[in-house]
């Protein structure tokens, strides 16, 4: 089969590609490196299977081409990450609805299925856990940045399902929750690369707000076998589904299991939110998926626990430090 990878050189995307070469597929790959990078598909390019292309998915004719060339179009692109989402509303709210809105509609003249990323922000503060597809969202008001980025991603899925309820498009949608793994860069907020490159330099480790949110981790190769699984079921169209892991963890024992893995000397050190964030900012208490829906489904449970997790992540980094970063599969 012929996959086109939309953000096909972020950290997700290039694992997906990890998995494919290695199954026979081939593969092309669009990414406009706004937040992926070559290096994460570096060791792919010399694989006949893959194909690479720098340019952004909003590139109309680009995207006719390509989409028209594949069978199955996963749409991995966006903007991702709380402190991106904080720090640059107009981009992520443009880039979430504008760049799925295109995939959604060139895929939708050719029929192409199509696997739309969402995210477990999609269910906002919602307190009940775990987080079923079916729950009700709670958002907080538009004043508040971070909200913006589950409302596009909501969009994105109404949209996604609309398509396949109108037109026949089909269309899968897949809500990841908190994905972790090697490749993946702590820039953008996201609590394990930050811990483990906090802990590897011996600097304090800062844990936002009192450390008692939790979250489940699963790791990109989990992830990755999930949505392979869920583009070629054939029950799986025009449906939601949650990704993710099933060990929840509060984020004071992650640091101080990161700690432990890197036999660091670093201090915890609590930052509250609003210096973290921004003023009113509010974190999701506890963050749980409900696994049975893509269970039942594809039969998913992720198989990697969080102590192979962190120690994954450990190594990505300790090679990076070391400038030797062995950017190949893993799992
Ligand atoms: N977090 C933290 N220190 C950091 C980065 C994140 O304590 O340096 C916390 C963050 O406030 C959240 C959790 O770790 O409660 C997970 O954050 P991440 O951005 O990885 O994912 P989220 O679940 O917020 O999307």
């Amino acid at each position: 089969m012929k996959w086109l990878i939309t953000g096909g050189a972020g950290f997700v995307g290039s694992h997906l590609a990890d998995l494919l070469v290695a199954k026979g597929e081939s593969i092309v790959a669009i990414d406009d490196l706004s937040t992926g990078s070559t290096e994460n598909i570096a060791h792919l390019r010399a694989s006949k299977q893959f194909r690479f292309i720098p340019d952004d998915v909003t590139n109309t004719f680009l995207l006719r081409e390509l989409v028209d060339e594949a069978d199955v179009i996963v749409h991995l692109a966006a903007a991702v990450g709380v402190r991106l989402v904080v720090e640059e509303p107009v981009r992520t709210i443009t880039t979430n609805v504008g760049a799925t809105e295109l995939v959604l509609k060139t895929a939708a003249k050719k029929g192409k299925r199509v696997f739309i990323a969402s995210t477990s922000e999609v269910y906002g503060k919602g307190v009940r856990v775990p987080f079923n597809e079916e729950d009700d969202v709670v958002y907080g008001p538009s004043t508040k940045a971070r909200w913006s980025y589950a409302a596009s991603k909501l969009i994105d899925e109404f949209l996604g399902l609309s398509y396949w309820k109108e037109r026949g498009l089909p269309v899968v949608v897949g809500r990841l929750f908190n994905t972790v793994g090697p490749r993946q860069t702590g820039r953008y907020g996201m609590v394990i690369p930050r811990f483990v490159r906090q802990a590897l330099a011996n600097e304090p480790i800062t844990v936002y707000g009192d450390g008692t949110q939790s979250r489940c981790f699963a790791h990109v190769a989990d992830v990755v076998g999930a949505i392979h699984s869920l583009c070629v079921a054939k029950e799986t169209v025009g449906r939601v589904f949650n990704i993710g892991g099933t060990e929840e963890v509060t984020i004071v024992d992650l640091a101080r299991k990161i700690r432990e893995a890197t036999r660091s000397k670093s201090e915890l050190c609590f930052v509250p939110y609003e210096k973290a964030y921004e003023e009113g900012f509010e974190d999701i208490v506890r963050r749980v998926p409900d696994l049975s829906r893509i269970h039942a489904a594809i039969g998913y449970s992720p198989s990697r626990p969080l102590e192979e997790i962190i120690r994954d992540v450990v190594a990505h980094e300790r090679a990076v430090a070391s400038g030797s970063a062995p950017l190949a599969a893993v799992g």
